[in-house]
């Protein structure tokens, strides 16, 4: 299986990047909330970043495990499967920052992912769609 890496915040394949143009929402929302609760379970929630991707892949929506970033920033390389094409990235803030950063929001326009936010104190998710800047809430 050949696997796509990708580093967030810092390089990303844009040759793999999916295009948002006729995204379902709702699924998406869907995904992400289920890994949000993961991050809210896990031990260093308020130590660490944890993150990673969603991708297309034949027409259907998967998504990564969380793995574990830095204390302010996420980076780490996620693997997801051949063919796959990223659409959106998820991470959490364990400073419980309800906000995107300006690295955030330049790490979405720069790429043309969906970038969503887990708040690890609560069970609410931001989304930030970085084609028309419009950042949404959801729980
Ligand atoms: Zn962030």
């Amino acid at each position: 299986m050949r696997k796509c890496l990708l580093v967030m915040f810092l390089f990303m394949n844009s040759v793999c990047v999916a295009s948002t143009d006729n995204i379902n929402s709702k699924k998406l929302f869907t995904l992400v909330r289920t890994v949000c609760k993961d991050i809210r379970n896990h031990p260093e929630k308020f130590v660490k970043e944890l993150g990673g991707i969603v991708y297309v892949l034949d027409g259907e929506y998967g998504i990564t495990k969380p793995l574990l970033g830095e204390k302010d920033k996420f980076f780490a390389k996620v693997s997801y499967p051949a063919k796959a094409k990223p659409i959106a990235t998820y991470h959490s803030h364990p400073a419980m920052d309800a906000f995107f950063s300006s690295t955030d929001k330049t790490y979405a326009e720069s790429t043309g992912l969906i970038s969503f936010i887990c708040l690890v104190d609560e069970a609410r998710l931001l989304k930030y769609f970085p084609k028309n800047k419009n950042i949404m809430a959801a729980s």
